[in-house]
């Protein structure tokens, strides 16, 4: 129970690689602030669950991260209600593809609002009581986008790369303060997110689900196999251990060799 009487800030943790990581950060004791969106009943459940299984305190807060005072307030009722915060991992993101020519403005804004500000937002919020403590981790997840592109993903992958020279700087300014920032830059992990684009290629192409998660994958990563939530969870965890204090500023790949290319 490495981080019991730590807590930690998970945005975009009602799903996919959020929740994962909620659920790691958990098992090691500590407890969380959940955020996201979906169903009222589910999100409920899911609070009352992670709390019963591992035995720590589980809030809920449905701040809409593209808005900068939900994003604020956010980082300020968790600090509230949680008497402080150490941990914060800026998760939540969402994916538009089109070209560049035919990609609409609002979509372009909400990937920015949502995928970069947010970061850079919570990250301000969240560092005076950090660095008032002597201790914290931030953990940005942007992707391997953050450092190669793709077509069709211009929001996206300016996102994720201004996420990864975010992290450095805020590494820079931290580094004698206790606290460490990094970035985690996982590859292909099979979420509701990717699950989307599976079926848009799917109809697209006119083949089926299954060939196009096969496709995926290999198109871009060497090992032919999705990363899994709780794997770039367990990342987060070991991010947050005395043995990795001297890691920061760090974009850290969880890719199956995407990068190695
Ligand atoms: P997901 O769609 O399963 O989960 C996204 C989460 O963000 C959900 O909880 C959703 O409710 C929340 N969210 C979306 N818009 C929000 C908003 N405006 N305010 C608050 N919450 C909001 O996606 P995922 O695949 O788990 O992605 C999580 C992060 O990991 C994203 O930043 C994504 O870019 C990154 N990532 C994903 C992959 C992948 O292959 N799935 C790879 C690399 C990086």
């Amino acid at each position: 129970m490495a981080l019991h009487g730590k807590v930690a800030l998970v945005t975009g943790s009602t799903s996919g690689i959020g929740l994962g990581i909620a659920r790691v950060l958990a098992s090691h004791g500590a407890a969380i602030a959940l955020n996201g969106f979906g169903d009222a009943g589910e999100i409920e459940t899911l609070r009352r669950k992670l709390g019963d299984e591992f035995g720590v305190r589980v809030t809920y807060d449905g701040a809409d991260l593209s808005r900068v005072s939900e994003v604020e307030a956010l980082v300020r009722n968790t600090q509230n209600e949680h008497g402080g915060l150490d941990i914060l991992v800026n998760n939540a993101g969402i994916q538009f593809t089109a070209d560049i020519a035919d990609f609409p403005a609002e979509r372009w804004d909400a990937v920015i609002a949502i995928n970069l500000s947010s970061v850079f937002h919570a990250m301000r919020v969240a560092i005076p009581g950090m660095k008032a403590k002597g201790w914290g981790r931030i953990i940005n997840i942007a992707s391997a986008h953050g450092l190669t592109a793709s077509a069709q993903k211009s929001a996206y992958v300016a996102a994720k790369h201004a996420v990864v020279g975010l992290t450095k700087v805020a590494a820079l300014e931290l580094a004698n303060a206790g606290v460490t920032a990094n970035a985690i830059c996982p590859g292909w992990v099979l979420t509701p997110l990717v699950e989307r684009q599976l079926h848009d290629r799917a109809r697209s192409k006119n083949t089926g689900f299954d060939v196009e998660k096969r496709d995926l994958v290999a198109e871009k990563q060497p090992m032919h196999e999705f990363t899994t939530p709780e794997q770039v969870g367990a990342l987060a965890a070991f991010l947050c251990s005395d043995d990795a204090r001297t890691i920061t500023g760090a974009p850290l790949s969880i890719d199956g060799g995407w990068l190695a290319h």
